[in-house]
């Protein structure tokens, strides 16, 4: 497709090339790469209502069933035939006064868009549907990526179902959740268990790509940016195209928040939507790179000129100190996050806000938003967590419309929640003390009883009976 192409961030650059190229970034000055369209030549609907019908897909296709290609037109970089799904994108956008009390709003003003429903249980599905598409264009037969797991189970469970792709992935050795690595073996793919965290897993991949010419993933690749795009159209088909006041999610290497960026600024700049909500990156406290750069250093979008050598000494800081992230919100324990300046131009033009929460915050977060029977896994309640922080700081104001995105599945990553529900204080200290978490307030403690009727019942009564006096 003529209309698409590839194009360089940096405005002093403004490097353009052809879609059929496989790029890890600029060739000329090595920043990331966007993908463009000549929106003026492509069919789009007036209306922001009419968007996301199944009109553009051959009958019987799974593009019929996805919830990206649902959106192709406003990701139209690939023919029809080319585009690859196995499902993805079926979520849903709940409201929760529950959940929004929780975080001081009024009733109304909630609501959990939930990416733990995708086939590998984690948004990285919409993405990956974007750079599989990109990928068959190009005829790949080998893909690559570094995880801190979801990405590789996204990874493993496309190639498996393509047939033809071999993934291989880059895992930090002891860094991943059993469910995201369980899924990574099970789908088949190479799975290289590498000495060290996700930034070296990284900085390892990205060299091997180069060298074996295999196509990578990870979302320094502006296609899977794409394809997670989706996730803001399906919040916004979900509240009737009515903008809401904040969009918040979890920061980790960022592109999730950089393609919610520009997933809204192209709406508004096409004139789809009257305005964009404001973004909101959360950080986990022990990997906050993009919040003390932006919080605490001052670090701008600026235009594009961004100041490359504050990031440069933060990153020298880090090493100097030998500083890694630490978080057991495993998904965002990311220090050097790939997609940084793309998320710093979705701050800037949404109004946007990064802030650091504790795990401490997370996990009881992450204990209300299961009560509505939703199970999420710690990184996602990070949203969350930070919309009450920022409720009570008063930035976001209680009768705000606030949707939080929740980016995986619960069963990720049982360990956190059992640990949470059902152990004592002091073996979640033993378990969870390195990481701040020594409390559980909303736990739920499984009860102890002998294989004896008589105690049974009395366990049984003694929750389900109203209390004395009611
Ligand atoms: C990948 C991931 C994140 C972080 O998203 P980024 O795009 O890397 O910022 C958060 N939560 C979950 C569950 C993830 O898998
Ligand atoms: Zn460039």
């Amino acid at each position: 497709m003529s209309h698409a192409y590839q194009k360089c961030i940096n405005p002093a650059c403004q490097g353009e090339f052809d879609i059929g190229e496989t790029l890890p970034g600029c060739p000329r000055c090595g920043n990331l790469l966007d993908i463009q369209y000549n929106w003026d030549k492509l069919p789009l609907p007036s209306r922001a209502r009419d968007l996301g019908r199944v009109t553009s897909w051959p009958a019987g296709g799974m593009g019929q069933v996805s919830g990206v290609w649902r959106f192709g037109d406003l990701i139209p970089f690939a023919p029809l035939e080319n585009r690859v799904s196995i499902g993805e994108g079926h979520t849903q956008l709940r409201p929760s006064d529950r959940v929004g009390s929780y975080a001081g709003l009024k009733p109304g003003g909630l609501w959990l868009q939930y990416e733990g429903l995708n086939p590998s249980g984690s948004f990285k599905d919409n993405g990956m549907a974007g750079a599989f598409t990109h990928a068959s264009l190009v005829g790949a037969k080998v893909a690559a990526c570094a995880s801190t797991g979801n990405t590789s189970a996204s990874l493993a469970a496309f190639a498996a179902a393509s047939g033809a792709m071999r993934a291989v992935i880059f895992i930090g050795d002891g860094k991943v959740a059993y469910g995201k690595l369980s899924q990574a073996l099970d789908y088949g793919a190479l799975t290289l268990l590498v000495k060290g965290d996700f930034d070296d897993a990284m900085a390892r991949v990205r060299e091997v790509c180069q060298e074996e010419n295999i196509y990578l993933v990870n979302s320094v690749n502006p296609f899977r940016l794409e394809g997670q795009k989706t996730i803001v159209y399906r919040v916004l088909e979900g509240l009737s195209w009515e903008v809401p006041d904040w969009l918040v999610c979890p920061g980790g290497n960022l592109g999730n928040s950089s393609a919610f960026g520009k997933a809204l600024y192209e709406l508004y700049d096409l004139g789809l939507i009257p305005r964009m909500p404001r973004l909101v990156v959360v950080n986990s406290a022990g990997a906050p790179t993009l919040s003390r750069l932006v919080n605490k250093h001052g670090l701008v979008w600026n235009g594009g000129t961004v100041d490359d050598k504050l990031i440069d000494s933060y990153y020298a800081g880090l090493d100097a100190r030998g500083e890694r992230a630490h978080t057991l919100a495993s998904a965002i324990e990311i220090n050097r996050p790939v997609n940084l300046k793309k998320c710093l131009r979705a701050l800037e033009r949404t109004q946007g806000l990064v802030l650091e929460v504790s795990d401490q915050e997370i996990l009881d977060a992450k204990a209300q938003v299961a009560r509505e029977g939703i199970g999420c896994e710690p990184a996602s309640a990070a949203s969350l967590a930070g919309t009450r922080v920022l409720r009570e700081r008063g930035v976001i104001a209680p009768s705000d419309r606030v949707v939080c995105i929740l980016t995986g599945h619960q069963l990720k990553d049982p360990h956190a929640t059992v640990a949470y529900h059902g152990k004592s204080l002091a073996e979640l200290a033993e378990d969870y003390g390195s990481f701040g978490v020594s409390t559980a307030p909303f736990a739920n403690r499984p009860v102890r009883v002998a294989n004896s009727l008589g105690e049974i019942i009395d366990a049984v009564r003694r929750d389900v009976r109203p209390p004395v006096g009611k």
